[in-house]
């Protein structure tokens, strides 16, 4: 989750009254008698001076001969880069911070935007493709979306609805409560379960409170909880291959409480003991690497020859699909970016591929994430986002990216995505 909050913005005739500590960042450089410049670069500049200590707004700056007045006490910085914006051919960009004198803020200002200006060079951007939103993201945040259209505000949530601070953020602008337990909603209130699924005893305390429940879980995590069922039914034990705490985890674990195991190394299954070795079934969650996977599964199998598992493979298309995507781009990349945010399980483990394969990566919550340094040398950049993560979180950093020198951008699908699922009836009519 990102550390830095969103800036304030502000115009040019405010810039004079700045509070202290507070910089003021360019989004557009204003030269007397020219063309005002754009200033893609913008939110790279704005994170980097909050990360050193400084306050933000956002806002057109003058340059050029300064203003008598207030204005001739200010720090003024802005540099002028050639750039292609990719749709409007070659142009000028420019990267323009201004402070009072007196405070964190002048030096955090020419700090930070010394640091960019190290690492302004031509880029080549690899976009892997799919990537962002899957189908079960999308159908949760349209639930909450469509209740809150249906029902109007608060509509309570239980958990994030999906692992990513920005969509939390918006649903919760526009009505949407997050809770991180049932006893924060009222009596009779509407509850929406996440997509990553619930337990048994969940839905059964919302039944009791009289709660109108709409179920966000994905299809493909109640495919899982349909499968662990059948597993107990048949009196196995199962063992759950995931990580510990994930809410996912701990919603399927709750169908069987008594008979789940879980691991998630090799070395956690050498360490098992069940009641019965014949009877011994396994379940994945459905966001993990296909490949760490695979290596237990096989350690299970050894330990285990009578395992039985799932009818199909429960890491679910869009975790797959990002990975094998993120794969086909890794290698020619200096380093890949990974829209996601930190409690999001699919988008760490596209990090941690990268890392596998030997680039370098960095999760980053938006575009105000990334540190110059991390760029220092780096000519071609890889970048996804994991399933949370919304498409224009990606644009943005593509935009960001644009204003540091030109860009070549070129996407590299590996798969085309046509999976799509159905609202629960409850918000299906307007
Ligand atoms: Fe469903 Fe997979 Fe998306 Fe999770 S990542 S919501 S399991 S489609």
């Amino acid at each position: 989750m990102s550390t830095t909050k969103s800036p304030r913005t502000t115009n040019a005739h405010t810039v004079e009254r700045l509070e202290p500590d507070t910089v003021m960042v360019a989004d557009e450089l204003r030269c007397q008698g020219l063309p005002s410049v754009p200033c893609p670069a913008a939110v790279l500049l704005d994170g980097e001076i909050r990360r050193r200590g400084a306050r933000t707004v956002r806002g057109p700056l003058r340059t050029g001969p300064w203003r008598a007045g207030p204005e001739r006490a200010a720090l003024g910085s802005a540099a002028f880069l050639r750039a292609t914006d990719g749709t409007t051919g070659p142009g000028v960009v420019g990267l323009g911070a201004a402070a009072a004198r007196g405070d964190r803020g002048p030096a955090s200002a020419r700090a930070a935007l010394h640091a960019w200006l190290e690492v302004a060079r031509p880029r080549e951007v690899l976009l892997a493709a799919p990537r962002s939103f899957c189908a079960g993201v999308d159908r949760a945040v349209e639930i909450v979306e469509r209740a809150l259209e249906q029902r109007g505000g608060p509509i309570h949530v239980r958990k994030q609805i999906v692992h990513n601070s920005h969509v939390v953020a918006e649903l919760e602008g526009r009505g949407a409560v997050f809770v991180e337990e049932l006893d924060a909603v009222p009596d009779g209130a509407t509850v929406v379960f996440s997509a990553h699924g619930v337990s048994p005893a969940v839905r059964t305390e919302a039944e009791r409170r009289g709660l109108d429940v709409i179920d966000a879980t994905c299809p493909l995590v109640g495919k899982v909880h349909h499968e662990a069922r059948r597993f107990a039914d048949r009196g196995d034990t199962i063992v759950l291959v995931g990580h510990a705490g994930h809410e996912e985890v701990e919603g399927t674990m709750g169908e069987a409480p008594d008979r789940t195991m879980l691991v998630e190394t090799p070395e956690d299954v050498a360490r098992l003991e069940v009641a019965d070795p014949d009877k011994v079934s396994y379940l994945t969650q459905t966001t993990l690497a296909a490949d760490e996977t695979a290596e237990v599964i096989d350690a299970l199998r050894t330990r285990f020859p009578m395992l039985r598992g799932p009818g199909s493979d429960d890491i679910c298309y869009a975790t797959t699909n990002r990975q094998e995507a993120l794969r086909a781009i890794a290698l020619d990349a200096d380093l890949v970016l990974v829209v996601g945010s930190t409690n999001s399980s699919n988008s760490l483990r596209l990090v941690e591929l990268s890392e596998r394969v030997g680039t370098p990566a960095h999760l980053i919550d938006d575009a105000a994430d990334i540190r110059p340094h991390w760029l220092t040398g780096v000519t071609t950049i890889g970048l996804t986002a994991g399933a949370s993560a919304p498409h224009h979180l990606v644009e943005a950093v593509v935009g960001a990216l644009g204003g540091l020198g030109p860009i070549g951008v070129s996407e590299h699908e590996t798969t085309r995505e046509t999976v799509h699922f159905t609202l629960p009836l409850s918000v299906r009519t307007p």
